[in-house]
């Protein structure tokens, strides 16, 4: 409740109405959050923070937004943090004077490039003090730094760092080159952000009012809690809904938090964040979860997710030159896709103007009618496919409708989305076909169905709530509603996981020239840390594991991310950018000296790590941070006494 913490938004804050934010009031902002471990805390103090943007410089509220999730531009536009990988060791060399290699020495002393940086600059002296740096010129000189390209880019960014970095006060230098490196490390996840932009809309409303500096003033504890709570809410389902902060920051400013909705709304063209499902371990799990509730089945299909988005066009009907394919990651695979696009006037009838829905790609053999495996259409060319799918065809299973004419759907029961489905869209077969779908009620039905999904090529079922408001479309959430039931675990198998690779061992012997050997972590969001997990060296082909080395020694560092936590016994003989994420299946999960998975999670001083792990398949379609995260482990590793693990051939384990 920062109301009774008589933080007042104006003379507490180190700058002056209509000025630009200095950097340095952000700085001590991250300074504080990192320095504390609570969750209430963080909030708090970012939310005040929040407030004093948002009553004196308005315009500073958005780039602030963006530098605490070190991100530069709509998740859309891919203009990513996380810069060429040594720039910030050599900007921050240039600037004090050091070689990169001093830089290097120093930060791996320290253990973090920032307060190299930072310490680094302490010992500097300047003849005449540089004007003290903004929010907005910190924030666009990342956006710039990040779009330089060509042969003289390298020079160009060192350059720009420098200049920022010899005007750098207190701590600034610390997160100017953590923010540089795309990692601020100060555990604020963006849900977390949400939160305090919500208390602080909540406290000091923003909007078309009179400014008010506590609005929570005379209010009971409780009604403060209410309101706060409701807020979040608001906040949250619009930034959901609309993944866009330009959109989200603006409507907050302009209409405040009560309208917030009404401006921040399902639009075709935006991708938002999918529905996600959670393991189901058994079919009686999944008659339990869903006990006297109407629930159904469908095929889960393996292919690769595609959000298919029309717009409107300015007569009202469907725009079929602006449709769009997106990707579970919300990347843009129009281009991969241009046959998918082309058939869309066999799938929408005459009545829809618009639509969002929510469907699974699968590679598909047009002559025999049938669906081929993921590996197929893993081959399939990445961008600028040709019309005929360049020999790998295409089926799409449609199994959601989010959003027609207008409308969004997502708060009606998945009965009424399939209802709308069936009534305004064709199928055409081998093209666009609805999921198979059954609603079953009994134990061996239900068995049936798996046995029927495997046999049809597919890896299980997907069972899902069907009436009512657990039946709503969760946007972004992993949600119980929706339990996956794959043959893999049913049987035995244990659930696959999705991977960072972050270093490689040379091969030897028949591999020689190659990697025989990855390095493979988890991401652990809480700490922002990328936390080994296991060795891997088996379940390639030998041209998954040639295609694997060419594609990673396009990304090997000089040393190892000051975000990597591993033990040196794991040293790999190259460090490798966090940039590819494999789907890896293992024996088990279990306590680990050396490995540093959920660490303190499990146990204080011991990690998690995967036994037996062998690869599957690359994922191009998971950022790393939305690979398999240390909490999930942390999950599996307990629910393991309730899922059989098969133990494999130790000599198996790399
Ligand atoms: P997750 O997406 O849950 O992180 P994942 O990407 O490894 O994990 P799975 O665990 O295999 O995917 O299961 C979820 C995915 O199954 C969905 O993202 C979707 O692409 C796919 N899928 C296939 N058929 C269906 C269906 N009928 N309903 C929902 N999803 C389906």
């Amino acid at each position: 409740d920062p109301g009774k913490r008589k933080y007042h938004p104006v003379s507490d804050a180190c700058w002056r109405r209509g000025a630009p934010v200095p950097y340095l009031a952000l700085a001590r902002t991250f300074q504080t959050i990192e320095g504390t471990s609570s969750r209430k805390c963080t909030a708090e103090t970012l939310a005040n923070y929040f407030r004093s943007v948002m009553v004196l410089t308005p315009e500073d509220l958005l780039p602030s937004v963006y530098m605490c999730l070190n991100q530069l531009a709509p998740r859309l536009s891919r203009i990513g943090a996380g810069h060429s990988r040594d720039i910030p060791d050599e900007g921050s060399g240039a600037s004090t004077g050091m070689s990169v290699g001093q830089v290097r020495a120093n930060a791996r002393r320290v253990g973090d490039l920032g307060v190299a940086a930072n310490n680094a600059r302490r010992t500097q002296r300047c003849m005449r003090p540089p004007t003290p740096l903004r929010v907005r010129q910190v924030f666009e000189s990342l956006r710039e730094i990040a779009r330089m390209s060509g042969q003289a880019s390298v020079s160009k960014k060192i350059s720009k760092i420098q200049t920022l970095f010899t005007a750098c006060r207190g701590c600034e230098a610390k997160f100017l080159i953590r923010s540089l490196e795309g990692k601020l490390r100060i555990g604020l996840a963006e849900q977390t952000m949400l939160h305090s932009l919500a208390i602080a809309a909540t406290v000091t409303p923003p909007g078309p009012g009179p400014v008010v500096y506590n609005a929570i003033k005379g209010l009971s504890a409780d009604d403060i809690k209410d309101l706060t709570e409701k807020n979040v809410l608001i906040l949250k389902s619009a930034y959901c809904e609309c993944p866009n902060y330009e959109q989200v920051v603006s409507a907050l400013l302009k209409y405040g938090l009560p309208e917030l909705r009404v401006h921040c709304k399902l639009t075709p063209g935006v991708p938002l964040k999918p529905m996600l499902a959670h393991p189901g371990k058994s079919v009686s799990e999944a008659l339990n979860r869903f006990e006297n509730e109407k629930f159904t089945c469908e095929w889960k299909y393996d292919g690769e997710r595609g959000q298919i988005h029309v717009p409107a066009n300015e007569e009202g009907g469907a725009n079929l030159a602006k449709a769009a394919i997106f990707s579970r990651n919300q990347e843009d695979n129009t281009s991969k896709f241009p046959d998918v696009l082309a058939r869309l006037p066999k799938l929408l009838k005459e009545s829809v103007t618009s639509c969002i829905l929510d469907c699974e790609v699968v590679a598909y053999d047009p002559e025999n009618k049938h669906i081929l495996s993921f590996q197929i259409l893993s081959t399939r060319k990445r961008k600028d496919a040709a019309l005929d799918g360049g020999g790998v065809a295409v089926c799409v299973f449609i199994f959601d409708l989010l959003y027609l004419n207008g409308e969004p759907l997502v708060r009606k029961s998945l009965e009424e989305r399939r209802a709308l489905l069936l009534e305004h869209f064709n199928t055409s077969p081998g093209e666009w076909e609805f999921a198979n779908s059954k609603d079953c009620n009994e134990l061996e039905e239900i068995q049936e169905f798996i046995d029927d999904a495997v046999r049809g090529n597919c890896e299980g079922l997907m069972v899902k709530a069907l009436q009512g408001p657990r039946s709503y479309y969760d946007i972004a959430r992993r949600s119980r509603n929706w339990l996956k039931l794959k043959k893999d675990y049913l049987e035995g198998g244990g659930d696959s996981v999705d991977v960072v690779v972050i270093g490689a061992y040379e091969g030897k012997g028949r591999r020689a020239g190659l990697y025989g050997g990855f390095l493979l972590a988890c991401f652990d969001k809480q700490t922002d840390e990328y936390q080994t997990l296991c060795k891997l060296g088996t379940g390639f082909s030998d041209d998954e594991l040639r295609r694997a080395t060419i594609a990673l020694k396009q990304h090997i560092i000089p040393q190892p991310k000051h975000y990597y936590r591993y033990d040196i016994s794991h040293r790999p003989d190259v460090w490798l950018a966090p940039v590819q994420v494999w789907e890896v299946r293992a024996a088990d999960i279990s306590l680990s000296p050396t490995h540093r998975a959920a660490i303190g999670l499990a146990a204080s001083d011991r990690g998690l790590s995967l036994r037996f792990p062998r690869f599957v398949r690359v994922r191009d379609d998971k950022t790393p941070e939305n690979a398999t995260s240390a909490n999930q482990i942390f999950h599996m590793f307990l629910d393991q006494d309730r899922i059989e693990f098969t133990s494999r051939d130790p000599a198996d384990d790399f």
